[in-house]
């Protein structure tokens, strides 16, 4: 029997991830790509599944991480990304990053070579064509603006945006690593590390009081109209962190703990900038969580006034980007297709997921749901308690306001152990454990109950949509 092909626009994480998933069940998919005749703000090459950013898949500790509880599903249920992201791996201590390169690459050749797959580059500038039955739009948080304006059209609401923020990359051999050096927070060997993987640069407390003036007094990018948007708060740019106290940046991307300087052993930093390597040669360090919105004119000043960074060559600054996506818990059912048109299903960063990893698995996601209904069976979401289902809980429900009760809000977010339904632990007879470790209890708990009804899941039998 031929099947019609899966049509998914955009060929970003989740667009990769999800013609993946269509071939493995011998469905045809037709993959979509706008770049290289047209790009986006962010995208520098004309690779499929480019990193944008952050070379990081950040935590891969499955048991006490939820994005590394993500991880372990993806890698069980067969996704390419994670595939990919495994074989180019780079030491980032208890971290998953990539060479972003050589995992683009490959992601790029593997798909192409697919029998199934067939990449199509070229704009899909407005709605998909009537005789296209199935489609996936995984067109990211800079979906084109044709595209997007057609979507925010059928939808008949306004298509939510705001900024992000990103980190400024530096060479290595720039580096003074006299001043600065290599160690993990608390020397973590993590999977693919040595207790060696970051680059530390340590500020006394003149040091660090000077560059929280020259962030304060630093020029920002002026913002249009149109730009005045709120920030995601888990990346918010390194400026607005000092603006909101002068402490705040020595408690978050430079907080001096777990670190010695072996320059200077006795002398505790009072605050650490962190690099983390960003490419597999080893010749390129980005800036851990110094997203930034200043001006370029200062940007390079203000960081040479780190200590090891004072002849630091910059391979990109930071900048803003745009990030759209839909009111999903309004817009999309519980299988991740319009209500107005369920025809067209939502997959990535566009339905209000936030990150790489989380994009990866609602690609996963829209994939196999669409081939179910292609193969006509029954389509069956992943329980709550799993990382994948709580993530689409989350897109296709919301959570309920904080202030307002019973009105549902829906902002992008991360994976987090705080959207898994809750479990109960049994307390260790006769000793009470600290916070920190019964927290450890419960995400493990949490971690082990999800990976059972994750395989629970995976093993269940194809259902004819009929029966
Ligand atoms: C500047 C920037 C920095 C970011 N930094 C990070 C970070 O450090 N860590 C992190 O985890 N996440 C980061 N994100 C979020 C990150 O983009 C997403 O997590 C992830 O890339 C989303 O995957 P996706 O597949 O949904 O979209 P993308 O990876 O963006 O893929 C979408 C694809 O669709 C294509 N496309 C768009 N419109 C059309 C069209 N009309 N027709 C055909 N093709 C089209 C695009 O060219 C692109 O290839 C960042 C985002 C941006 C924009």
């Amino acid at each position: 029997m031929t099947l019609a092909p899966v049509h998914i626009i955009g060929g970003g994480l989740a667009g990769s991830e999800a013609a993946w998933q269509i071939a493995r069940r011998g469905i045809p998919a037709i993959l979509h790509e706008m770049r290289p005749d047209r790009t986006t703000e962010a995208h520098k090459t004309d690779r499929l599944a480019e990193l944008v950013c952050s070379n990081s898949f950040r935590s891969d500790d499955r048991e006490t991480n939820a994005v590394g509880l993500l991880h372990e599903e993806l890698r069980r249920a067969g996704s390419l990304i994670m595939q990919m992201a495994d074989a180019h791996q780079v030491p980032a201590g208890a971290a998953l990053a990539v060479d972003r390169e050589g995992f683009a690459e490959a992601i790029t050749e593997t798909v192409a070579a697919d029998p199934l797959i067939t990449v199509q580059r070229g704009e899909v500038a407005g709605l998909p064509p009537a005789d296209w039955d199935k489609v996936i739009v995984a067109t990211g948080p800079l979906t084109s603006p044709a595209l997007a304006a057609a979507i925010q059209h059928l939808t008949g609401t306004e298509a939510l945006a705001f900024f992000d923020a990103i980190a400024p990359i530096i060479h290595f051999d720039t580096i003074d690593m006299d001043i600065a050096w290599f160690q993990s927070r608390y020397d973590k060997v993590g999977p693919g590390g040595t207790g060696r993987d970051y680059i530390n640069c340590p500020l006394d407390k003149p040091q660090y009081e000077a560059f929280v003036d020259a962030l304060l007094a630093g020029e920002q990018h002026k913002h249009h109209d149109w730009e005045k948007v709120p920030y995601f708060e888990g990346c918010l740019p390194i400026e607005v962190m000092a603006r909101r106290g002068r402490e705040t940046l020595r408690h978050g991307p430079m907080k001096p703990v777990g670190l010695t300087n072996p320059h200077d052993p006795d002398r505790k930093p009072y605050a650490v900038v962190q690099l983390r390597q960003d490419n597999a040669l080893g010749t390129l360090y980005n800036m851990v969580g110094f997203q930034t919105e200043l001006r370029y004119g200062v940007q390079a000043d203000i960081f040479r006034m780190i200590p090891g960074l004072g002849e630091a060559q910059f391979a990109r600054l930071g900048g803003l980007h745009r990030n759209t996506f839909l009111d999903s818990p309004k817009l999309l059912d519980g299988t991740l297709r319009l209500k107005a048109d369920p025809r067209l299903r939502f997959a990535g960063q566009i339905t209000g997921c936030e990150g790489y990893v989380e994009s990866t698995a609602i690609g996963l996601l829209a994939g196999r749901f669409a081939a179910a209904e292609r193969l006509s069976e029954t389509v069956t979401i992943p329980p709550e308690t799993t990382a994948f289902g709580a993530i689409l809980a989350h897109i296709t429900g919301g959570h309920l306001a904080a202030n307002e009760p019973g009105r549902r809000s829906f902002q992008p977010m991360n994976v987090n152990f705080g959207l898994f339904p809750p479990i109960e632990v049994s307390k260790p007879a006769g000793r009470k454990l600290p916070g920190p470790e019964r927290g450890k209890v419960r995400k493990r708990a949490l971690s082990t109950r999800a990976l059972a009804d994750l395989d629970g899941w995976l093993a269940l039998p194809a259902a004819d949509a009929a029966e």
